[in-house]
This record gives structure tokens, sequence and C-alpha cells, in this order.
């Protein structure tokens, strides 16, 4: 199945996500010998929820937001995934990213189905007083959707815990009910979960450390570039650095930097708090051009920001010997080839950057219970589920003589073929 078309008019490709999901569910299927009816039912999100939301701007004009939620699967528990708030937020891109949120829980074991959700809008375009009321009233167009033993949103791109606590208090009130496990990723004081804002960079830290140690490379032996500075990058390269790895490389859609000694990733943190969440005009390194970033001398590359960044135009240049991704979705499926063939190793999405949803999970387990963790124990409990998801998706790559993208999906279509199979159908 082709993948990308060429848009003639404009001479550049599109791409359907939902399309490359079910690419490389294909490929894993065909390997593992997967079952065409197990595959067929992965292969058809479970609900697609389309709403237009019409809001009040400050200027007193309405406009309307496209609104989305789908739920790809729900065989092995309530459906989980974040909400996205950026200006490509489509039909597609939700079922695909809801499909991935499927796949990513079963990798790591969590008892949960997938889905995703967004709403069409370029968040740094709005106030804070336009924001909430847009995220007010997706709560109240999905509150039929949304369940703490149904499907359990969370931050994504564009969000964070401020839009959790949003949601949660409208969801609370048309419900009449006070359910702080309906949503998670919210701020510790109304039921966050200690550790849950820095998680998802947890994890890409902790896969990088069990990758490397596959590579038998030292932490303090080698240097990473860090693609995206925001929750996911900025946490990553912090933990990263506090590992012993240099980070000689960050950038986020203002900027990039380089410097082949070593960046004080505290003072690009502290530089970025200050200047809009922006690293444009940090001074710690070198200036170079977005598109040089990926490209750049390093051992270890951390895409952190957006989906399809690493293409066939890029993928023969990278250097490094080690891809982590922190991003749903940053290599195109026609880029793996030449990675694979490059030798380098992809350490997937689903797995990297599944720290965040793992937290998720005992955010939720934690307001379940009504009693809350230190975050030590957050941290300990996030640690070694994420070294268990690597090894195993390890062992099934080498098992089954593939890369770690596609040992990673047989990984997590082994769990779902059991919950499709013992659950079974009409
Ligand atoms: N949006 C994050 C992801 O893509 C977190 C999802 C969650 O915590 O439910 O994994």
């Amino acid at each position: 199945m082709s993948t990308t078309t060429l848009n003639a008019a404009q001479g550049q490709h599109t791409q359907s996500m939902f399309e490359a999901v079910l690419a490389r569910l294909d490929a894993a299927a065909k390997i593992m010998n997967l079952s065409e009816e197990v595959s067929t039912v992965l292969k058809n999100p479970a609900k697609q929820v389309k709403v237009s939301l019409p809001v009040m701007m400050d200027n007193g004009s309405l406009k309307i937001f496209n609104g989305y939620r789908t739920i790809h699967s729900t065989h092995l528990g309530p459906s989980k995934g974040g909400i996205r708030y950026a200006m490509d937020v489509n039909a597609d891109e939700v079922m695909a990213l809801a499909a991935w949120m499927s796949f990513k829980c079963a990798v790591v074991n969590l008892p949960y189905g997938g889905a995703k959700g967004g709403i069409k809008l370029d968040p740094r375009a709005h106030s804070v007083g336009e924001l909430e009321r847009i995220s007010r009233a997706y709560a109240v167009a999905m509150k039929d959707v949304f369940g703490v033993n149904k499907d359990i949103p969370a931050p994504d791109m564009g969000t964070s815990g401020r839009e959790m606590a949003w949601i949660l208090d409208e969801f609370n009130k048309i419900t009449a009910t006070d359910s702080p496990g309906v949503i998670t990723g919210k701020p510790v004081a109304v039921g966050g979960s200690l550790g849950r804002e820095a998680a998802t960079g947890r994890g890409v830290m902790i896969n990088t450390l069990c990758a490397l140690k596959k590579l038998g490379l030292k932490p303090e032996n080698v240097t990473a570039v860090v693609q995206g500075f925001g929750n996911v990058g900025s946490h990553a390269a912090r933990l990263l650095a506090e590992k012993g790895v240099k980070i000689v490389g960050i950038g986020d859609h203002s900027a990039s930097y380089y410097n082949e000694k070593g960046i004080d990733v505290a003072a690009a943190i502290d530089f970025a708090s200050k200047h809009n969440r922006n690293l444009k005009g940090f001074t710690g390194a070198t200036e170079i051009k977005n598109e040089e970033l990926l490209i750049s001398k390093c051992d270890v590359l951390v895409p952190a920001a957006l989906q399809n960044v690493i293409t066939i135009e890029n993928a023969p240049k990278i250097q490094a010997k080690l891809i982590v991704e922190g991003a749903n979705g940053p290599t195109m499926p026609e880029a793996d080839p030449i990675l694979n063939e490059k030798k380098i190793i992809c350490v997937p999405d689903i797995l990297a950057n599944s720290g965040g949803v793992t937290v998720s999970y005992f955010e939720w387990v934690q307001n379940k219970a009504s009693y809350y963790w230190s975050e030590e124990e957050v941290n300990q409990k996030h640690d070694i589920k994420m070294e268990e998801a690597f090894e195993n998706v390890w062992a099934n790559s080498t098992e089954y003589k593939v890369s770690m993208r596609l040992g990673a999906y047989i990984t997590a279509l082994k769990k779902l073929e059991q919950g499709v199979r013992l659950k079974g159908h009409y």
C-alpha cells in the first residue's frame, strides 16, 4: 500500500498518517502470522466523534472550532490517550494517533485501550480566556464519550495540566460528580500525580539508557541532540544530561543550537521559561538552521517535536547511531528502511514515549484509591515498567530478526490479539 501521494500542484508529499500506521501493522502482522480477523478488527477504529464548538472570542465574534475524539480499541481496557491543540488536527491524524495509543498501552502492558482527541486551533493565537472556553465547550461536547472507566483523556501537543483542570471541572459540573480519574495529566493540586509532568521525558531517558547498554556504550561517553524543547524534549534533555550524556544540540520551532562542548540544559530551560517558551536568542551555543539539527554530529538523536520529520531526504544524512522517538510518528515509513540499512537502532515512539501514559495510569490508580504516592515511588515504578517493556520489545525484535519498531508492533499485537480473541465478537 502506498502511504505517500505526490501533490502535483504543489510538488509536495502528502501523507495519510493512518495509512502509515496500517502499513506498519501489516508488516508486523505478516511476520508474526497475525490472523486476518484480528488484523481487520484493529484496522477499524471502534468509534469516531467529530464535533463543532461555537465559542465566543474576546472581541465578541463567534468562532466555530472542529473537535475530534477517536476511540481505536477497548479490548484491553478503557480507552486512553491525549488531547492535542494544533492547526494540523484532522480526522486522519487523530485516528492514527488513537491507534498508536492502543499499541503504546499494549507495549507497556497497561490495562487500557487507545484513543486520541484534538481541536484544530493554534494555541498561541488565543488568549487564556478563549482557550478556557474552547476547552470547556469540548468537555461538554464529549461528556458521553469520556468516563473514568470508559475513555480517559490526558495532555498532548499544545495542551498541559491547565487544560486538563478546565476539562475536569466542566465534566464534574455537567455530570454532578467528583471524578478526578476521568482525566490524567492534571496539576498535582487537583488530583494529578507527582512525576507525571516529566514522565514522557523520563521514559525517553530510560529507553536511551537501556539502548546504550545494548550497544555497549556508557552515557558519559555519548553525545545527544534533542529536537523539540517542550514538555517532552526539555525534560528528556535535562534527565539525559543528569545521567552524564553530553547534550550538543537542541532546538524548537523558533531556533536550533549546537555546541560540541555541550549545552547547559538548565540554562536553556531557564532561558525558554523567560522567553515565551522559545529558545530563539539563547546564547549558550551557536545557532544553526532548523533543518541542520537532525543531521548534526551526535551519537543519540531524540526527535521530540513533530511527526514526519525524519524523511527519505534527511535519513541518509543522519549521523546518530541511536534514535529515540520522543514524538509520536517522527519517522516517515519510507525512511525506516534507510535507518535499518544504516544500522541505526531506532527505539520507536510507541515504546520510547510511553512514559507519559505509564504515569497517567499511575495517576488514575491513585485517583481511584484516593491515596497518593511519593515522587520517588512513582519514578521507581515507572522505571521498572519501562525497562520491562524495553526488554520485551528487544526480545521480540531479536527473535523475529526485525527492527525495534516492528518488534514493538509485534509485542503490542501479541497482547491485543489475546484481547480481541478472548473478548470475542457478535
Ligand atoms: N499524549 C500522551 C501520549 O501520546 C499521553 C497520553 C496519556 O497519558 O493518556 O502518549
